[in-house]
């Protein structure tokens, strides 16, 4: 690091423990307002993508951290400047109780919006009670629209149970719904066009998604099976006719590029890989074990968990949420010879 930066980092630091800033602002200038929560690690799909191959091993109920830890956290967060949180996962809905979670959260002032990524398998059972519990928006991970192909993808058949998740959380007025799809090379890209096709049909935000090196085997990712999100736009825009419009979300998040269809929905592209975002990066992390990490894809965590057992003041918190927003990185080192693969911190430890 630089002295200019030292300095940059001590002189932010300050003045964020002046308390009056009720901002979090990082080294390089970013606003630091969305955290993202895996509440657990667990997940009944095993997307080869995300996880290792084998029998996934998960962590000791007693290292997720309670509701009431989250709910503290959140807290003290939110009265640095945080102010949407995701929950995410493992799958998130195998926490039963999530839509009691979700109440708690909603009642903190200064957080104005809670979403959630699922893989929508536990969504018909649980879309209406998240809705009543004040959650603001739905992401549902989809990578495939034919039943067999997910079943490979997913070791799953739970296609239908799936879509009749997505139906339910529409019935309910979760509208716009995100559609996550990874575009992996060889085993979805044939499929670009049929996902935004559906946009006529339904209010989907399709979201095509590079494949990143997180996750799975060590062996597994390759560049060869990154499908540039610049290819995919492309292929689309061969067979339907697409538009860049500015999304509301455009500059405060990855999402880059956001395109219309004519019909009900839009698609948008996130390109980890080909194209980084990081100088727009606006969040943190806290992992399914409680650790506050600064970046997806840089290791380098602070212990939250332990702190909120050793009954840490809320002081203390802030000092680590502080330090965490100090050391967040410039960017993710991908595509430099640096890059640190964690065999550790999986995507579903994570919460992507
Ligand atoms: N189980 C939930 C789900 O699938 O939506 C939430 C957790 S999942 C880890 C969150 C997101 O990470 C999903 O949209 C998933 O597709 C994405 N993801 C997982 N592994 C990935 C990888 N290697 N590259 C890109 N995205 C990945
Ligand atoms: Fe589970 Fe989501 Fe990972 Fe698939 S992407 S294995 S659904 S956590």
């Amino acid at each position: 690091m630089s002295l200019h930066q030292d300095v940059h980092q001590k002189d932010q630091t300050e003045k964020l423990c002046g308390r009056s800033v009720r901002e979090l602002i990082d080294r390089f200038g970013r606003r630091i307002t969305y955290l993202r929560i895996s509440v657990t690690d667990r997940c009944n799909l095993h997307c080869h993508y995300c996880m290792p191959a084998g029998r996934p091993t998960w962590f000791e109920r007693e290292k997720l951290l309670s509701f009431e830890e989250i709910w503290r956290f959140v807290r003290v967060c939110s009265e640095l400047g945080i102010s949407k949180v995701r929950l995410t996962g493992g799958e998130p809905l195998l926490r039963s109780e999530l839509p009691e979670l979700v109440a708690m959260l909603r009642k903190i002032p200064g957080i104005r919006e809670i979403a959630m990524t699922t893989n929508a398998t536990l969504l018909a059972r649980y879309a209406e009670s998240l809705k009543i519990a004040g959650l603001d928006r739905l992401n549902v991970s989809l990578d495939s629209l034919r039943p067999e192909r997910f079943a490979r993808i997913t070791q799953s058949d739970a296609f239908h149970q799936v879509w009749r998740g997505i139906e339910t959380a529409l019935s309910v007025g979760f509208a716009p719904l995100k559609l996550n799809v990874v575009v992996i090379k060889g085993i979805n890209d044939d499929e670009v066009v049929d996902f935004a096709r559906l946009t006529a049909r339904y209010p989907f935000h399709v979201r095509f998604i590079e494949y990143m090196p997180i996750g799975a085997n060590r062996e597994d990712w390759e560049r060869g099976k990154v499908v540039s999100c610049a290819e995919i736009r492309e292929r689309i825009a061969r067979e339907i006719p697409i538009k860049h419009a500015a999304s509301d979300s455009e500059g405060k998040g990855p999402e880059r590029t956001y395109a219309v269809c004519d019909g009900k929905g839009c698609i948008g592209f996130i390109s980890p890989v080909s194209d980084e975002f990081c100088s727009a990066c606006n969040r943190m992390r806290l992992t399914s074990d409680g650790k506050l990490r600064g970046c997806l894809m840089r290791n380098g965590e602070l212990d939250i968990r332990d702190a909120l057992r050793r009954g840490a003041t809320d002081d203390e918190l802030r000092e680590l949420v502080l330090e965490a927003v100090a050391r967040k990185p410039e960017k993710h080192t991908i595509n430099s010879p640096d890059f640190e693969f964690s065999d550790f911190y999986t995507m579903n430890r994570l919460g992507g």
